[in-house]
């Protein structure tokens, strides 16, 4: 028997029903969609507004999901993935087989990134470029004749994916809850002590720190360390100055690998082409995703240095047996190069840069007139508040109070969307708007969620 499906134009209502019966959504609490039904059924974009199927309009106040970097209704987008599916919509790199827009786009890449790092491979998103780092250290180590070197070390509170290997490196606790048991060879270091990285052994917490752990587990075991430079899903956790430049001093150290992950922090979002040029360090392996099409369609890429790439063809003349079926697609690869060039002819890293500064200004401005509010930070258009019952004493609101939500459920009230970071305990709002956003779209932004704390300030205080 056919089953019966739906035709033509579905109501809203229709839709939530469809959405409830088939559709099972990616990092969302299962209960509730079974029982309400999807929160918004999102309809249509433009710039930095999106519309849901009611023809409501709210702000992206995170650019879906920090990656829609340019806003939304991009023809030139549109067009770059049109003109390129009808040219030559898919082939395949295996085999030493190649085509034209990942050749242009494996040069514009190196033309960008900092350093030597030169040579792109790549894949269809953030998990993907992470997973095939981890695969790349650990194939090399192998290559040279030190297989033992497989461990990988991340952060506390990191995010890097959800596939095996990228799930056991984040640093979350709560996307670890479905895998039962992290793969083997990863380990965790408590983020941000640069004193530690410096080989302060007095500091109490040394033996958890990036170079405690290698102490402890002896370098000869390391394939490399992994990090994002500033922590995203995390709580956008900026580190302290000098500290990635300690992690690479450390890495060098002990000749292990550096991988940043910059699935966020690529592409201008921090105000910088990339988080690392803040600090001016060179990774040895730099992850990007989201940002490098603006998340018009798939993408990421794990860039390395030629080196490394020149050390593993002369290591051995095997096939390099590491490949996904749209590695390099080129219809993604087209709107990744007219992302980027919309990036450098509308200016849009030092947009972000110069907006970021009022985006500052105005989480500061918080803190100032919310009693619950604290630690403001952002980094270009890259930002989070905290939200504490007593901010001066450092008393959280409990679990269940889930403060961060209630206030981003306030801010969509007023038509903006935004999005609570509560891992560790925190109770954080981030915002990454759009790197289009003005000025005025900022402070309206900020306008809106100080009234959005000030509803929940009175629900609660
Ligand atoms: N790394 C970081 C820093 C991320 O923020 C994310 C996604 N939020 C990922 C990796 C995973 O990327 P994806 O969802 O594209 O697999």
């Amino acid at each position: 028997m056919t089953k019966q499906i739906t035709e033509n134009k579905v109501s809203p209502e229709q839709l939530q029903k469809l959405d409830k019966k088939h559709f099972l959504h990616p990092t969302t609490p299962l209960p509730l969609q079974q029982a309400d039904g999807p929160a918004v059924i999102f309809e249509k974009g433009k710039g930095i507004h999106i519309t849901d199927v009611h023809g409501v309009e709210y702000i992206d106040g995170v650019s879906s999901l920090w990656n829609v970097n340019l806003g939304y209704g991009r023809q030139e987008l549109a067009d770059a993935a049109s003109e390129q599916m009808m040219k030559l919509a898919y082939a395949s790199s295996f085999f030493n087989n190649s085509h034209e827009v990942v050749i242009r786009l494996s040069e514009k890449l190196a033309s960008i990134a900092p350093g030597d790092l030169n040579v792109s491979f790549f894949t269809s998103g953030g998990s993907e470029s992470n997973e095939s780092a981890f695969k790349i250290v650990r194939h090399y180590w192998k290559l040279k004749g030190q297989p033992k070197r497989r461990k990988i070390i991340s952060l506390d509170l990191s995010y890097h994916g959800v596939t095996m290997g990228a799930t056991s490196a984040t640093g979350v606790p709560e996307f670890k809850k479905m895998i039962t048991a992290i793969a083997p060879d990863f380990l965790h270091a408590i983020p941000y002590k640069t004193n530690c990285e410096l080989g302060d052994k007095n500091d109490p917490d040394y033996d958890r720190s990036f170079r405690g752990i290698i102490e402890k587990e002896g370098s000869e075991n390391i394939a490399a360390i992994i990090l994002e430079p500033i922590q995203g899903v995390g709580g956008v956790n900026i580190p302290p100055e000098g500290y990635l430049k300690a992690v690479r001093d450390l890495c060098d150290e002990f000749g292990i690998f550096m991988i940043t992950d910059e699935v966020i922090t690529g592409f201008g979002r921090t105000g910088k082409m990339f988080g690392v040029n803040h600090w001016n360090v060179v990774p040895d392996i730099m992850c990007v995703a989201k940002g490098i099409t603006s998340g018009y369609i798939q993408l990421g890429a794990v860039m390395m240095t030629e080196k490394l790439r020149d050390e593993l063809n002369r290591m051995s003349d095997d096939v390099f047996y590491h490949g996904f079926t749209y590695s390099g697609h080129p219809t993604a690869c087209a709107v990744a190069l007219k992302t980027i060039e919309i990036i450098e002819n509308e200016g849009l890293v030092d947009n972000a840069r110069i907006v970021g500064e009022e985006l500052l200004k105005g989480l500061n401005h918080l803190e100032q007139k919310h009693k619950i509010t604290a630690k403001p930070r952002a980094i270009g258009l890259m930002g989070a508040i905290e939200l504490f019952r007593d901010p001066e004493q450092s008393i959280p609101f409990s679990p269940t109070e889930f403060a961060a939500l209630a206030v981003v459920e306030e801010c969509a009230k007023r038509n903006l969307i935004l999005r609570p970071l509560t891992f560790g305990g925190m109770n954080a709002v981030a915002i990454a708007p759009p790197l289009i956003s003005t000025k005025q779209d900022i402070e309206k932004m900020i306008d809106i969620l100080s009234d959005s704390i000030s509803a929940y300030e009175k629900q609660v205080l």
